[in-house]
């Protein structure tokens, strides 16, 4: 708008220039060009400001998700809990366990030659294998008891609490149930995923390093003996 004004002011100086040309005739034409060159410019640079905030908006917007859902204690890429959830979450659990004799048990899951797989098909693709993996384990857990947590990167552990005895066979019926949810899962275009799954029980010693240490002693296990399998113990392996 007040462009076309300043060109209509231009357009009215030049007829008044033609038709008596005069020193306020001149005057009159040389600030209306000069009030065009300030609008049109100020015009143009809310234009480019305008893009630019546009193409830099989904970035920020992107990354405020991400902090406000670190401070949730939700993981911003997967939606399941993140790692500071997952170490307050423990604690708690280790302390009834201690106090109350509340069993539980973690388990330990890395997903095999991940590193492999983004060079292969992108960074992009491997956050949409995590989203995936991580949504199917969550999806078929028991909401109320355990809980689903990303460890970090390409690493996620389940705490398995309210559990029946024995623990190991309890493990086990779990165990087999999310190996086939992870087998089960289909990305278009995406070659299937497998995992490495290493277990931790509690007992009167170990402390909560301990435990989950022995899970990820026993996830390398099942790296070393050739992924994709479970090693509850270092006797039972589900393959
Ligand atoms: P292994 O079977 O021995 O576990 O091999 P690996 O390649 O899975 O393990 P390694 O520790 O060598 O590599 C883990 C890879 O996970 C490397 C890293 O780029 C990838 N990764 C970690 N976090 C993310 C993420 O948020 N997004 C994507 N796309 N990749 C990630
Ligand atoms: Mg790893
Ligand atoms: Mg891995």
């Amino acid at each position: 708008m007040a462009i076309f004004i300043s060109i209509v002011l231009i357009i009215l100086s030049f007829v008044f220039l033609l038709a008596r040309f005069g020193l306020e005739s001149i005057i009159f034409t040389i600030l209306s060009v000069i009030n065009f060159y300030f609008i049109t410019a100020f015009y143009l640079k809310t234009k480019e400001l305008q893009v630019r905030m546009r193409q830099r908006m989904p970035e920020e917007v992107e990354s405020l998700i991400e902090n406000l859902s670190e401070k949730s204690g939700i993981d911003g890429l997967t939606g399941v809990f993140n790692r500071s959830s997952f170490d307050k979450y423990f604690s708690e659990v280790y302390r009834k366990f201690k106090i109350n004799g509340e069993l539980f048990f973690i388990v330990f899951f890395d997903i095999d030659h991940f590193k492999d797989f983004n060079d292969t098909y992108g960074h992009e693709a491997g956050d949409t294998v995590l989203r995936s993996f991580a949504q199917g384990i969550f999806n078929n857990i028991r909401k109320d008891e355990d809980r689903f947590f990303r460890f970090g990167g390409e690493e996620f552990v389940l705490i398995v609490r309210k559990c029946k005895v024995p623990l190991v066979q309890e493990a086990e019926l779990i165990i087999k149930k999310l190996r086939k949810v992870v087998e089960d899962l289909t990305i278009p275009g995406l070659p299937k995923i497998t995992c490495s799954i290493g277990v931790g029980f509690p007992d009167d010693v170990k402390n909560k390093q301990e435990i989950l240490k022995e899970a990820d002693e026993n996830m390398y296990l099942a790296k070393e003996n050739g992924r994709n399998r479970a090693y509850i113990n270092k006797n039972t392996v589900i393959i």
